[in-house]
């Protein structure tokens, strides 16, 4: 019963980690780069920059955001992109317009391994004005339309796999044997990181045995915070600290969420435990408080993801877990529940996408492009519904 909480994630890893393994024979082809107008034939406008506020630092958009989908869903100053599970970059002016795929190439169905659209369901990064993603044990770039797809480096030699993102110019991650973490088998305990804008080599950040059993990793401020799996425990995970300044390490509590479930910025962690409810630490005193107790009838599987204006509570209610039958709640930073609505579109996995200025984005199915959202705006007015993205 209680096995399912960690079932979530762990399909979303997987599906993602699969996908990578598949490519191993493809990745090293070259990549084509064509340049011209962007997306041509669809009559799509070109890519420009886009003033959403005009107040976001480029830390806003280099930083790794939430997101059930960890690291394919990339809000940038020119719009926002999505790494689809089956491998194919959209882009989309608002986030909550039309999903295109980006590529400009001529005569091009966009539905083949030659698009310019297709990177092999990486993660992605931004990074002075240019797309990172990973493909295999290598680095790859290309231009904000499209174009100019580039190997920057290769990470390592050899077979092995990794799992990581893209933050603020580095690309994090463990060398793992399949792609997943925590998985039997693992046997590099480092935690690394490499440049991604120039011909530097990787660097160890960390060396700990909890990297072998690592369940996620979090990065905020100058620490990095490891999280690892217990044993036979798949209601808690135990939360680590690692300073990159001081390199001091320090267990904070054994009664931490999963993936999907937690946030953590330079002082305080929040988290929410299943049938348990909202908890918070305090990073620098390790008191960890429960902040509202929340008990479903229906246990299912929740996902808590936290954001600058609310905090969203999935909940799948689904027994055995599958993705059709989702709830999101929304709550204010104190704990108020504003407003809830039901997500009933999925077919195979689908749910929350992201949420960027004001809207939340939904797909009916991760495979493809983002299709719904909701308006900020109707957020407790009692007509909360999701919209359709038109094509
Ligand atoms: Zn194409």
């Amino acid at each position: 019963m209680i096995r399912k909480i960690s079932i979530l994630l762990t399909v979303v890893l997987i599906a993602g980690c699969i996908a990578s393994c598949l490519m191993l024979v493809s990745c090293n082809k070259p990549l084509s780069s064509e340049n011209g107008l962007f997306n041509a034939e669809t009559g799509s406008p070109a890519i420009g920059k886009i003033d959403t506020d005009g107040s976001k630092p480029d830390s806003y958009y280099t930083s790794s955001k939430q997101g059930v989908t960890i690291g394919k869903y990339l809000e940038t100053p020119y719009g926002t992109y999505y790494c689809s599970f089956e491998g194919y970059l959209y882009y989309s002016e608002k986030g909550n317009t039309k999903y295109i795929r980006l590529c400009n190439k001529p005569d091009c169905a966009h539905n083949s391994e030659d698009c310019n659209s297709y990177i092999h369901s990486s993660p992605i990064g931004y990074y002075d004005d240019k797309i990172y993603y990973k493909i295999w044990n290598s680095i790859y770039c290309l231009d904000m339309d499209g174009n100019n797809h580039m190997m920057v480096k290769r990470l390592y030699e050899g077979y092995d796999s990794n799992f990581g993102y893209f933050h603020n110019g580095y690309y994090y991650y463990i060398i793992t044997k399949s792609g997943i973490p925590g998985a039997i088998g693992n046997d590099d305990n480092n935690f690394y990181r490499v440049k991604v804008d120039d011909d530097s080599k990787p660097e160890i950040v960390l060396t700990n045995d909890a990297i072998l059993h690592l369940s996620f990793f979090t990065i905020a401020e100058d620490n990095i915070y490891i999280i690892e799996s217990i044993l036979n425990n798949y209601l808690f995970k135990t939360l680590y600290s690692y300073s990159t300044v001081s390199k001091s390490w320090s267990k904070l509590t054994d009664a931490w969420g999963g993936p999907g479930t937690y946030y953590i910025n330079d002082d305080t962690g929040y988290c929410y435990i299943n049938n348990k409810g909202f908890y918070e630490i305090d990073i620098d005193t390790k008191q960890m408080k429960q902040m509202k107790a929340l008990k479903f009838e229906n246990e299912g599987i929740c996902s808590a993801l936290y954001y600058p204006d609310y905090i969203y509570l999935i909940h799948y209610t689904n027994e055995p877990f599958d993705y059709l039958n989702q709830i999101l709640y929304i709550y204010d930073w104190d704990y108020n529940l504003i407003d809830s609505v039901e997500f009933d579109k999925v077919y195979g996995t689908g749910g929350f996408v992201g949420d960027v200025d004001g809207y939340i984005i939904f797909t009916s199915n991760f495979d493809v492009k983002p299709d719904y959202y909701i308006d900020k705006s109707e957020i407790g007015t009692g007509n909360l519904m999701f919209h359709k993205i038109e094509d």
